[in-house]
């Protein structure tokens, strides 16, 4: 029977037997036990499967791993331990050194530190692209050994509409998947395998969460690019692993052989698993994320109306207004809403903007965004600091931005909070 979203955002995952808990358990174990010798061994060669050991698989992860991947409608999907290690494995399971990576440059702070410092150290080059770039100056990004495109649906904070059709067709033509993050629209608003991406990433951290309760990420794979066409460019999956007696991942696994991999092979060496407790809680907030996106949506654009009718705001940027550069592709991708999400910059530049947040009363400072309680950040002082001016621009991330996340309450009382920070002379 195909599902709804909304159903399987409550009822995905976890299928009690009769007689079982109601509510998925937590497996808080590490460890599992077989009967015999052999048994255990036929794991150990991925022969058979089966849990050995929560640093590779749980339960618990695993049936919260299966309710995203049918959200975002794949066929294999994995938790991670933070949204960050997520987008590292996504791309170390198919790239090492020497090898090129196409991403758009409207990125998260944290994923650009990621690829331009430290997964260049690991010896993985990134060419950073204008995610509004055309087919042409796109096509001119790739070379030789490029292994992937990498993008965000919808950019943190800069909030550009990805066209995921141009980007995906640009990956397929070069040979390589393209790899969506898809943290900020979540599959409610999103869905980048309807448009040609290959694999999506989560911060799990963020929407589907909502409630700031855990950190954590998720990978899934559209199970569409065929690997096998291309052995030259992808040999971890299409060739023997020693470190497996030999398994060929493609071969073995079919559909399944990336996530596979990236499980046996990268977490059981690096280790990046989800706690179990973590799947738990990130399962609670599943279970209302298509409640709360619309109204985290309506709320949003009730505060970016009001915020774009005040002459002490210089600009404002939600894909859903009007003025919005990005509009068209907004509707064409996600066309029941965006995000929470709102940036706007005020006049009176990056002064102005610390003394209006320090003035805000129940909207809080938190280094977070995508959460129930409307919350506001200031990226160039805050989670972009490590940016020159010229890479805040690169990432469309100007100096006066202010990001705000606008949660699920009345959206009048946010109103007031903001319309009150903005009278000079109020208390911090
Ligand atoms: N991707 C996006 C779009 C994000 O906004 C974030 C964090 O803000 C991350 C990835 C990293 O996720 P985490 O903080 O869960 O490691």
């Amino acid at each position: 029977m195909k599902k709804s979203l909304e159903t399987i955002c409550v009822q995905g995952g976890w299928k009690p037997k009769s007689g079982e808990a109601r509510v998925l358990p937590i497996y808080q174990s590490t460890t599992f036990k077989y009967d015999t010798s052999e048994h255990m061994g036929q794991l150990f060669a991925l022969e058979a499967s089966g849990y050995f050991y929560s640093r590779l698989q749980n339960p618990t992860c695993d049936t919260v791993a299966a309710k995203i991947c049918e959200l975002e409608g794949g066929v294999a999907a994995m938790l991670t331990s933070s949204g960050q290690a997520a987008n590292f494995f996504a791309i170390f399971n198919i790239a090492g050194a020497g090898d090129h990576i196409v991403t758009s440059a409207a990125l998260y702070g944290g994923t650009s530190n990621l690829f331009v410092v430290t997964m260049k150290r690991m010896g993985i080059d990134f060419t950073l692209v204008d995610p509004d770039a055309t087919d042409d100056e796109l096509a001119r990004a790739f070379k030789p050994n490029t292994k992937a495109v990498f993008a965000e649906s919808l950019s943190n904070p800069s909030l550009v509409v990805l066209d995921i059709e141009k980007f995906a067709r640009q990956a397929h033509e070069h040979g390589v998947p393209l790899i969506v993050d898809n943290t900020f629209p979540t599959p409610v608003n999103c869905r980048p395998f309807e448009f040609g991406a290959d694999i999506v990433t989560h911060s799990t951290t963020k929407y589907m969460d909502g409630h700031a309760t855990q950190v954590g990420g998720a990978i899934v794979d559209s199970g569409n690019f065929d690997w096998a066409l291309y052995p030259d460019k992808f040999p971890e999956l299409t060739s023997p692993d020693a470190s497996y007696q030999g398994v060929v991942y493609t071969e073995r696994f079919g559909k399944g052989a990336y996530i596979t991999k990236a499980v046996v092979q990268l977490m059981r060496d690096l280790g990046a698993s989800p706690a179990p407790m973590n799947a738990f809680l990130l399962n609670v907030g599943l279970e209302t994320l298509h409640l709360r996106m619309p109204k985290h949506c309506a709320n949003a654009l009730q505060v970016a109306q009001y915020l774009e009718s005040r002459s002490d705001v210089s600009w404002v940027n939600y894909p859903g207004l009007e003025s919005s550069r990005y509009r068209a592709l907004a509707s064409k991708y996600m066309p029941n809403g965006t995000s929470g999400v709102v940036v706007f910059g005020l006049k009176g530049g990056r002064d102005g903007v610390e003394a209006f947040i320090n003035r805000l009363a129940f909207i809080s400072i938190v280094t977070h965004v995508a959460d129930a309680r409307t919350s506001v950040l200031h990226p160039a002082s805050h989670t972009h600091r490590q940016l020159s001016e010229a890479q805040l621009a690169e990432a469309g991330v100007p100096s006066d931005l202010i990001r705000l996340s606008v949660g699920i309450e009345d959206a009048a009382d946010i109103i007031a909070d903001l319309e009150q920070a903005f009278q000079v002379g109020q208390p911090g």
